[in-house]
């Protein structure tokens, strides 16, 4: 017995050890970054967000009601993340008053419930509050609200969209111009939500932002009302009905005036809505010819634009650029590629507007398709760096994109698996998410060697899922099925290991000898090499052997478009 329990305490010992030196993640990353048990329980149906920014002192005041469908019965315990310095002062649960009053010091939440019963304390802890919703919310199945009232000073980004904040700046003629990037720090960093990918609002959002009258706001999807407040402020209410990522609405104040199109999509007639500074107008007009060209080439590949409902727009932005759904941020100075940069260092990323076709591309991969933890984000950034490949080969060719996505392998990294630790709020830190994802999607496509079936997968996966969330295995599973090609070790290899597979070969007479090295087990990648005109060849870790006989000639190569490395050995 006695030995047992040392045993045990060995164990016991040996764990928590384990647990803390090989986790660096502590309890708020976790209760951030999982559905924890206050997150669980209550499905977000919809946003309804009001701001008022204080453009002079740099703080905010706003309320955000939360409407949400109990999944569970006998839960009360919500989790509400919003960060610091921002403030809650006070909540309401459908009709009851919850607030700090009477616990400010300790930072507690109160609910004040009727006469008889007890107020129920809830502490907030780092950047999440727990509110106990008291016993009215037990019903599996229905629906509540509950409005969330805060203020304070909230960060403010320091390099945006990179990291993020509020964004107070002045345009070039010293007007105010202000916006948010929120994408990694969260939402949270602005307005009080669940702060969590896997739970969009099914019913949309709104932003009502109220700004001097001599300003404008623009938001995400559509422009639902104004309204004059008589003291020098205005309102403007902006809505989407579709589910939106909540790092993706954002409020953007400026001097912006408005143009825009109609374009004869897939689905029908599209609002193609440009909002941008007063004094880019004309520019604006020219180079924003790029969005019809990037619309017409993902119809193509990916299917419909997600959101016809609440329309596609480019809006100005006081930094790069980011996916706000249906309001895509452009700050790329009007210049072609990277704010005049060629990513790919191919030549083609000069042909177009980088942030217009990438950010763009974020409405099918990222806004559309959502990963539901952000260790998943290649599904955002892989796909979408790929859309650049297929808009280049769109309007220049396979070979032109092919040189686009071989070129991108400069800035692979290979340092960090792309796929980080779930469930703690942790995105990859480097860029292979974007480039060595959009190899291993090119060498995929040349594993698939069908190029309408591989759009097929493509438009299928935008259907499939469809204004939904989803994990990594999803997509691997819908590509594998629909392809009737196992990529199981081929995604293991390039997501979850920092390795390049290489095929280590030798030519003894006209024996041709290869095999996978540098791999995981049971790495099965085909492969095309041209010998004497296109042959596919099977390699796997054991050695195996080609005879270039008859042909004579022993002089082959390797397809270039697969992501590989090649070793000859003697
Ligand atoms: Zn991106």
């Amino acid at each position: 017995m006695k030995f047992v329990r040392r045993f045990l305490i060995f164990y016991f010992l040996l764990f928590v050890c384990c647990t803390v030196f090989s986790q660096p993640f502590t309890h708020a990353d976790t209760l951030r970054g999982s559905n924890g048990e206050y997150r669980d329980w209550w499905n977000v149906l919809r946003y309804d967000i009001s701001i008022k920014p204080d453009i002079i002192n740099k703080t905010i005041e706003g309320k955000t009601t939360i409407s949400f469908e109990a999944l569970k019965d006998n839960s009360s315990i919500m989790q509400i993340d919003l960060q610091d310095p921002l403030v809650i002062d006070s909540a309401v649960f459908n009709d009851f008053l919850i607030n700090d009053s009477l616990n400010i010091k300790r930072l507690l939440l109160t609910v004040l419930i009727p006469k008889d019963v007890a107020p129920i304390a809830f502490k907030k802890e780092g950047n999440s509050y727990k509110l106990n919703l008291g016993w009215k919310c037990h019903s599996k199945g229905n629906s509540y609200s509950i409005t969330i009232y805060y203020h304070g000073k909230p960060i403010e980004a320091v390099k945006p969209p990179w990291d993020g904040g509020f964004v107070w700046k002045k345009d070039k003629q010293s007007r105010p111009w202000i916006s948010v990037a929120s994408q990694g720090i969260g939402a949270s960093v602005w307005y009080p939500c669940k702060d969590y990918q896997g739970d969009e609002p099914d019913d949309g959002a709104s932003l009502t932002i109220t700004v001097p009258d001599t300003l404008i706001a623009v938001a995400n999807g559509r422009l639902v009302d104004t309204a004059n407040n008589n003291d020098g402020t205005k309102s403007y209410k902006w809505e989407v009905k579709a589910p939106i990522n909540n790092y993706d609405i954002i409020p953007y104040i400026g001097k912006y005036v408005p143009f825009g199109e109609i374009y004869k999509g897939e689905n029908g007639n599209l609002t193609m809505d440009y909002w941008v500074l007063d004094y880019n107008l004309e520019k604006a007009k020219k180079q924003f010819k790029d969005a019809t060209r990037m619309m017409k080439a993902f119809e193509y590949w990916f299917g419909p634009y997600p959101f016809y409902e609440d329309g596609y727009k480019l809006v100005d932005a006081p930094y790069l650029g980011m996916e706000n759904q249906s309001a895509t941020a452009y700050g790329n100075g009007y210049k072609n590629g990277y704010y005049g940069e060629d990513l790919s260092h191919s030549g083609w990323g000069m042909k177009f507007d980088f942030i217009i076709v990438h950010e763009s591309g974020h409405e099918w991969f990222g806004n559309n398709i959502t990963s539901k933890d952000i260790a998943d984000m290649w599904i955002h950034e892989g796909f979408t760096t790929y859309s650049e490949e297929l808009f280049t080969e769109y309007y220049y060719g396979k070979e032109a994109g092919n040189d686009y996505v071989i070129g991108q392998r400069q800035n692979i990294e290979n340092k960090k698996n792309i796929i980080t630790p779930y469930g703690v709020n942790k995105e990859p830190e480097d860029n292979d998410m974007y480039y060595k994802a959009a190899n291993m999607i090119h060498t995929i496509r040349q594993v698939i060697n069908n190029d309408s079936l591989f759009r097929q997968i493509l438009r299928g996966l935008n259907k499939t899922f469809y204004h939904q969330t989803v994990t990594t295995k999803q997509i691997e599973d819908y590509i594998s099925s629909k392809s009737k090609i196992n990529f199981s070790k081929v995604f293991d290899q390039y997501l979850r290991t920092i390795q390049v597979p290489t095929l280590e070969y030798k030519i003894d007479g006209y024996k041709l000898s290869y095999r996978w090295t540098n791999c995981v087990s049971g790495f099965n990648l085909p492969l095309k090499i041209n010998f004497k005109g296109e042959r596919w060849i099977k390699p796997t870790e054991s050695w195996q052997t080609l005879n270039l006989y008859p042909e004579g000639d022993t002089k082959f190569s390797i397809d270039r478009n697969f992501y590989i490395n090649t070793k000859k050995v003697d």
